[in-house]
């Protein structure tokens, strides 16, 4: 199969299985502009598919890092509120959002913390009414990669730069199923095996897991009435999508105030530019009292004191460590893949669809059930070939979950 075709295939798995899209449907898309010719054939496939419109918006690292270089210092706490009031609207009128990922990972590497954080506390900040919709599942979404270059010598820095990108291909086309016969039957049936654990999880009704392995002796809390997601989900608006192209993970939401204990980051973690290595942190009633890091810990504090709820969890996720993302051995400096490779915790805003009945639940119940509130929502990598987890019920007589990072159920 010659490369064109491989990213065809892409297109199509993200249009049928990303997003399911429905005909007559609007598509709103951000993509990077090294990406244009994987938005191109996205949006190809999206009309052939029936959508209605599809709006592309493209990101510059460039003119990003121009911002950092030459933008004056008291306007970081500026964010394009318009657009995302628009994105909003679009998605309050039903239209699907498609994001295709493939930034540099360090592009914001060299620049001032400082005006890093202002700049993406003000970005998440004007997002919120764009991402409720994203968050709350009113609509069908997705998000997709492309090998950008950057992105590409990041993670092959001894490869020349056309090496580095063919081999990020292939490590996506594999991730995504695209080399296999039917990609798209192909994702029907990984689709039914992360079900099945989805359900299994959700019968058990733990009220806690735990972590133990080198540097980890971690309980997570599970938020009262708590749902476990995976794979493929049915947004509110009736419309099957996989909102993560590629996924391996089932995940649910965490008390806000029922962790304890400490837990090592297995993975490093790529913020925004920000490489963050060896995270460890300690966690007394559910909040973050303690956190170290061997590089970038002064990134990693500054996202703790985003708000009240940037050092509590929000999500906790299960992942074996023989997933094919895992498998691969590649660090990818891109939580779309590395969440995949590993278990993971993340830090601020709860899912409220992984509580159940949300729908019918007030704010103030919701918060009561244990789900977290923040700006953020940051996946860090706590699970390894070294993690056991332990499943513990009402009853309190922990059951195995997981030995050695593989499923024991
Ligand atoms: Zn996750
Ligand atoms: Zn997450």
């Amino acid at each position: 199969m010659d490369f064109e075709t491989k990213l065809d295939r892409l297109a199509e798995v993200a249009v049928k299985v990303g997003l399911g899209l429905r005909a007559g449907q609007e598509v709103v898309m951000t993509a990077p502009l090294e990406a244009l010719p994987l938005a191109r054939l996205i949006t190809r496939h999206a009309y052939r598919a029936g959508a209605s419109l599809v709006t592309t918006f493209y990101g510059d690292d460039q003119a990003t890092l121009a911002r950092f270089e030459e933008g004056a210092p008291e306007s970081f706490d500026t964010a394009p509120n318009w657009l995302f009031e628009g994105m909003a609207k679009a998605y309050g009128n039903g239209a699907a959002r498609l994001a295709i990922a493939g930034e540099d990972p360090a592009l914001l590497a060299g620049q001032d913390p400082e005006k890093v954080s202002r700049a993406n506390r003000a970005r998440s900040k004007a997002y919120q009414p764009a991402l409720q919709h994203i968050v709350d599942f009113h609509i069908n979404w997705s998000i997709v990669s492309f090998a950008s270059p950057a992105w590409a010598k990041m993670v092959f820095p001894d490869a020349t730069e056309q090496d580095a990108v063919m081999k990020l291909w292939d490590a996506i086309f594999a991730a995504s199923r695209i080399d296999q016969v039917d990609p798209v039957a192909a994702w029907a049936a990984h689709n039914a095996r992360l079900h099945d654990r989805k359900i299994f999880l959700n019968q058990r009704r733990y009220q806690a897991l735990r972590f133990t392995g080198p540097g980890t002796n971690l309980t997570v809390g599970l938020a009262d009435g708590h749902e476990w997601a995976g794979g493929s989900e049915v947004a509110r608006n009736g419309i099957t999508c996989n909102p993560n192209i590629p996924t391996e993970e089932v995940f649910t939401t965490p008390h806000a105030e029922r962790v304890d204990g400490h837990v090592r980051s297995t993975k490093p973690l790529s913020y925004q530019g920000t490489l963050i290595e060896d995270i460890s942190v300690r966690f007394e009633a559910g909040r973050i009292v303690e956190a170290h890091a061997r590089t970038g810990e002064e990134v990693l504090k500054r996202v703790l004191e985003t708000d009240a709820g940037a050092a509590r969890l929000g999500e906790v996720a299960l992942v074996p460590h023989s997933s094919p993302i895992s498998k691969s051995g590649i660090l990818f400096y891109n939580t779309l893949y590395d969440e995949n490779a590993a278990c993971h915790i993340a830090l601020g805003q709860a899912y409220n669809k992984c509580i159940r009945n949300f729908e019918q639940m007030t704010e103030d119940q919701l918060l009561a059930a244990g789900a977290n509130r923040s700006l953020i929502h940051i996946d860090w990598m706590i699970g390894s070939g070294e993690i056991d987890i332990d499943g513990v019920p009402e009853s309190g007589q922990a059951e195995p979950l997981m030995r050695a990072g593989e499923w024991v159920i």
